[in-house]
């Protein structure tokens, strides 16, 4: 592969103390062979520095990839599944034992704090032991057909080669959520990692294949063109499944492009939720909830509380309390223990916030505090609190991904959720009542996949992950993850 792409001065020293050198990577991984390469310049978010250059694979080498995962396919679908969860048991372990380094790496590709990066590990490696638990529970069915005339036998099996394409805001725990089950089903993979973070996948993939990862069984390519990279894979028959978690609008141009040979696909997408606090609520419980709902990652989260929309009774005391928590968190470089809060991914990213809280200032919201992009080679931007923001502000219906908590006051519960769905996003929402009755009324009345109760955080790899409407299609986690990886199969029985 010919080495292109911008020249670039490495900051070679953050990555130079680590524990375990062996977990630094930057080429290739496809068939158990690792293939060096440059090209995709991965920068430090917390210094505008560089790190590292990844190899950039054109369709090419992806189509190599295309073919080392079929020809492992048919060992490691006959691989007992006691094996296969015993290797998965082995990678949760390694995880579990690099967890520092990798919490180091997490958060000197992605910025986030490495508080926030630690329990990203803990998240991650944890799909890796509920799927290997899985992996020996896939479901089946033997029963009398209706009519009486014969038995109805459903089997399931490994759905095939599958397409992993997972972002950049948790390198680790939205690769592992797919590998996991993926592997655990039975199937092969080929993972696309964001350029913006493939390092992180690429030490992962280190560990897989310490924990006894066949080669070809999981394969990690890094791409500046994701588009014609992901179209040739999703051209190849032996493809038939699309695992991706991103944006909407990219989710939407990967469907159409899985519809040309009828993919099976999971789509992990884009969010606004809805956070409503009742007069009812404990105001304490309700502000700590907020805080870990909107700050997780630096609001740089699919589930992070996009909307705030407390009731009157209590709207003026949950501002004051939220803007006296978020001016009080440290900003800084996520590698500094220090920090709470680290940089954005890109200075993009920067200029998008920006850009959404000036349009709802604007528009007569109120600056309670935080609101200007911080100056620094970094790409920061301050904890920020909006109050009075009219919902039809721009703020209102796109997804912030940074740590700006706009706050919007409603009187009635039919009103906070009519405003809770008027969104064309359905993956998570945020209800705080002491009434747990009215919390699972409110809970059921919104549209989303779902819904914390007095709680600021819900993922857990035992749970179904996923959105309604344009947040997604599928579910990753819980019992039925490792189905999204198989495809059933019906044998009408006479004997
Ligand atoms: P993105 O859609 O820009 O990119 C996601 C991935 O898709 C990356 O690996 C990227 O390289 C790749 N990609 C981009 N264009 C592509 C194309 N044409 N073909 C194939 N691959 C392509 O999203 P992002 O900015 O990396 O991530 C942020 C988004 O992800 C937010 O909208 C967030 O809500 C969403 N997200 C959703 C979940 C969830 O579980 N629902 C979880 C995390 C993030």
């Amino acid at each position: 592969m010919t080495p292109k792409g911008p020249d670039m001065t490495l900051d070679a020293a953050p990555l130079a103390d680590f524990a375990d050198p062996a977990l630094h990577a930057a080429g290739l991984y496809i068939g158990g062979d690792w293939l060096p390469g440059s090209g995709i310049p991965v920068l430090n978010p917390s210094t505008g520095g560089g790190l590292a250059q990844v190899a950039d694979a054109s369709p090419a080498p992806a189509l190599r990839a295309g073919d080392a995962a079929p020809s492992a396919a048919a060992g490691w679908r006959a691989t007992p599944p006691r094996q296969r969860a015993e290797i998965l048991r082995r990678w949760f372990q390694l995880m579990t034992e690099h967890a520092e380094d990798l919490a180091r790496l997490i958060s000197l590709e992605n910025g986030k704090a490495l508080a926030d990066a630690r329990g990203e590990v803990a998240y991650a490696a944890e799909f890796f032991r509920w799927y290997a638990e899985e992996a020996v529970r896939i479901p089946g069915e033997f029963r009398h057909a209706p009519s009486g005339a014969n038995h109805i036998l459903v089997d399931h099996d490994p759905i095939g080669i599958a397409v992993l394409i997972p972002p950049w805001n948790f390198p680790a725990a939205m690769a592992t959520r797919k590998i996991g089950p993926a592997l655990a089903a039975g199937c092969t993979v080929i993972l696309k990692p964001a350029s913006e973070t493939p390092l992180t996948a690429y030490a992962m993939a280190r560990l897989g294949a310490q924990a006894g990862v066949p080669p070809g069984v999981v394969n990690v390519l890094t791409t500046a063109q994701p588009g014609p990279v992901t179209n040739a894979m999703l051209a190849d028959p032996r493809v038939r499944k699309l695992s991706f978690t991103g944006s909407t609008g990219v989710g939407r141009v990967l469907l159409a492009e899985a519809a040309k040979s009828v993919v099976s696909c999971s789509m992990e997408l884009g969010g606004n939720a809805p956070f409503l606090v009742f007069d009812d609520a404990d105001l304490d419980a309700a502000l700590d909830g907020a805080m870990i709902a909107k700050m997780r990652n630096a609001g740089e989260a699919c589930t992070a509380a996009n909307r705030f929309y407390v009731q009157s009774g209590i709207h003026d005391a949950f501002v004051v309390g939220l803007a006296a928590r978020m001016a009080a968190l440290k900003v800084g470089p996520g590698t500094d223990p220090a920090s709470q809060v680290g940089p954005m991914i890109t200075p993009r990213a920067v200029q998008k916030i920006d850009r959404l809280v000036t349009r709802a200032v604007n528009l007569g919201a109120r600056l309670v505090t935080g609101g200007t992009p911080l100056p620094s080679s970094g790409y920061y931007y301050p904890p920020t609190v909006l109050a009075d923001v009219s919902p039809q502000a721009e703020i209102a219906h796109e997804e912030i991904f940074g740590p700006v908590a706009p706050v919007y006051r409603f009187d009635t519960e039919d009103q906070a959720i009519a405003l809770a769905n008027e969104t064309e996003y359905g993956l998570a929402a945020y209800v705080y009542s002491r009434d747990l009755s009215r919390a699972l009324r409110v809970g059921k009345g919104i549209e989303t996949g779902m819904v914390a109760i007095n709680r600021g955080l819900m993922s857990d790899p035992a749970a179904p992950f996923g959105g309604a409407k344009q947040s997604g299609l599928g579910r990753e986690g819980g019992v039925t993850g490792i189905l999204e990886f198989m495809e059933p199969k019906y044998f009408a029985v006479n004997f």
